[in-house]
């Protein structure tokens, strides 16, 4: 076992966990980054296509102001968001982030005039060079800044516990150096918790292989609260072949330099879905893409996983073109965006929920763990929104750490875990079972129970078999090989027993809220119900490890729906 120590250890290296170690590091504090993939090139960070224009910024009006906050609230997040937490968000993404971006070198994308190109519309949104690419040049620069900093990163090497002392505060972190095959034990009394929250529970997926719900099981090992599990987010407009361009999306946001965007037709070659009109006030319109999707299911006129269509054939090939990346996949495939459609299916898209947090702090109720970014339950993220909690995370802890206890590894957990590290990388039994055999199994059940209509008896199913498949299944789980050193069976086996824990509370705060809201939808509860759910649905680690619940209201003091029931479907968010 190697040992490190570090001042405060930042867990992920997307948006969130990269800028929580720039603000670490520009406030005296050493961090420490440990990354299960290559830090700026893993995670949903990477994938994000679109940079909202918050504010007053970039010549924004009064009421673009207004809608931009009110498509945060409303339609990204249901109300499931503190407001006071939105606003401060919003006004330093205004104040500080884009400014910081444009300082270091971020190319947002210009007109000819040199102005910066953003959609027409109520809100508005930019592009890093060209709309549909901008996260990956994000990260590149992050990943800059990082190195630039001299700011030390384990990469491929996966957070597998958090360690608490005896006081339930955090001690120290485990994990897995892929490369050599290592388990290191790293001394710390404070943690960033940044791994992010699209993660692979479905076959289709917007998720990378790295993200497998690692954070939410952690934190909740070590004690911390869970909300909102529950409230899973999808891709409607999705590629549909060939099966690896899973998340290859044709955006139904509005194109920059335009106010035009893609449209959705049902098997009968009818529209069913066009943002222009259906969404005015959306930059992603999602959800009500996906209601709409839903109606036409059940009228027969398209599936969750195809026979739908979405296409650009109603807007000039060279609008789309101009700023956009959107022909990429039309061209590859062989189809013209002028004249073709391509069939769309369902993605999962990540997790509204997670962990328990102060949105003011970032803290969680445990001493020394803070979080950022997606894999917290506060917001429903967004590359700029998870940044603002990577700052309010460094600078939390900067204030803490002379209050915190000083580092000690608890050797006997630490031995524990190593042992029950190692015990996951044996040999293959006779009549066992691969790790990626499981996963694959977990997967398809989840698309077959756990998709937009669910019920209780459907969910209660869903649970008896995730049950099955962690009492009977993994005992019997080997690899085929068991070398150290770059095993991804050996790390499939560690993924294993974090996708079923959380698949399970998943499972298990989806029975217990009884409405549905959002992307979330129960065809036996099938209203919104502001009167009884507008809450945090809260889980409660217990000694044995399930769950107790509770709920929490939340405070609405700029925005309120404007009904107190009504069916799911008939709502515009
Ligand atoms: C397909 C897609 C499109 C999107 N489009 C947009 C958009 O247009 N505009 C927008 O603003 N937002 C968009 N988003 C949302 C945005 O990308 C996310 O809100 C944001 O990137 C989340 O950042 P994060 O740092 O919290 O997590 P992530 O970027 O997911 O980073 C998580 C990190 O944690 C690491 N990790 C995971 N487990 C472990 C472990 N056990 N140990 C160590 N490291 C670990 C991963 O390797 C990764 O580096 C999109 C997201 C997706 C998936």
């Amino acid at each position: 076992m190697r040992r490190l120590a570090a001042e405060t250890a930042v867990i992920g290296g997307g948006a969130a966990g990269t800028f929580a170690a720039l603000e670490l590091h520009r406030r005296g504090v050493k961090p420490l980054i440990l990354c299960k993939g290559l830090v700026g090139k893993s995670g949903a960070s990477i994938f994000a296509g679109n940079l909202v224009v918050p504010g007053r910024l970039l010549g924004n009006t009064a009421e673009q102001a207004r809608d931009t906050a009110e498509f945060l609230i409303r339609m990204h997040n249901h109300f499931l968001i503190d407001q006071h937490y939105a606003r401060a968000a919003g006004e330093w993404i205004e104040r500080e982030y884009y400014p910081e971006l444009e300082r270091a070198g971020l190319y947002l994308r210009r007109d000819d005039r040199g102005e910066i190109v953003t959609n027409d519309g109520p809100v508005r949104c930019m592009a890093a060079h060209s709309q549909g690419e901008s996260g990956v040049l994000f990260m590149d620069l992050r990943r800059k800044q990082v190195l630039k900093a001299g700011i030390p990163w384990l990469e491929e090497t996966a957070a597998t516990a958090l360690l608490t002392d005896a006081d339930g505060a955090i001690a120290g972190v485990m994990a897995l150096d892929l490369a050599r095959g290592e388990v290191v034990a790293i001394a710390t009394r404070a943690v960033i918790l940044a791994t992010g929250y699209a993660d692979r529970f479905y076959p289709r997926s917007t998720a990378t292989r790295e993200m497998s719900a690692d954070g939410i099981a952690m934190a909740w090992r070590a004690g911390a609260e869970l909300m909102n599990l529950e409230i899973q987010w999808w891709h409607t407009s999705d590629v549909r072949f060939p099966l690896c361009w899973q998340r290859t999306q044709i955006y139904p946001n509005p194109i920059i330099g335009s106010s035009h965007s893609a449209r959705l037709y049902n098997s009968d070659g009818e529209v069913f879905f066009d943002q222009e009109a259906d969404a005015p006030t959306a930059m992603g319109p999602y959800t009500l893409q996906l209601k709409r999707l839903a109606k036409q299911v059940l009228a027969g006129k398209a599936r969750f996983d195809g026979g739908y269509y979405s296409s650009f054939t109603h807007i000039a090939p060279n609008t789309v073109s101009a700023y956009t990346d959107y022909a990429k996949a039309f061209t590859a495939l062989g189809k013209s965006i002028a004249t073709d459609t391509l069939e769309t299916a369902c993605s999962a898209h990540y997790r509204q929920g997670g962990i328990v947090v102060d949105p003011a702090r970032m803290a969680t109720r445990v001493p020394g763990l803070y979080v950022a970014g997606g894999v917290g339950g506060h917001s429903n993220g967004l590359i700029a929104p998870v940044t603002y909690d990577g700052m309010l995370a460094a600078e939390t802890v900067a204030g803490d750490l002379p209050r915190l206890k000083p580092a000690a590894l608890p050797e006997d957990k630490a031995a524990a875990e190593e042992a029950r590290l190692q015990a996951l990388r044996r040999s293959l039994p006779g009549n066992g079972v691969t790790p990626a055999h499981v996963k694959k199994a977990l997967r398809a059940l989840m698309s077959e129970k756990m998709g937009f209509f669910k019920n209780a008896a459907g969910m209660e199913e869903a649970l008896a078999e995730v049950t099955r498949l962690r009492d009977e299944l993994m005992p019997a789980m080997g690899l085929a090989n068991v070398t150290p050193r770059l095993n991804y069976a050996w790390l499939d086996a560690i993924d294993v027993t974090n996708l079923l824990e959380v698949a399970a509370l998943t499972i298990r705060a989806a029975l217990n809220r009884t409405e549905s809201r959002g992307p979330f939808y129960r065809t036996d509860f099938p209203e919104t119900d502001n009167e009884r759910w507008l809450v945090k649905n809260i889980l409660t680690p217990t000694a044995n490890g399930d769950p107790n619940f509770r709920t929490e209201p939340y405070e609405l003091p700029f925005l309120k729906p404007d009904f107190p029931r009504r069916e799911s479907l008939e709502v515009d968010w």
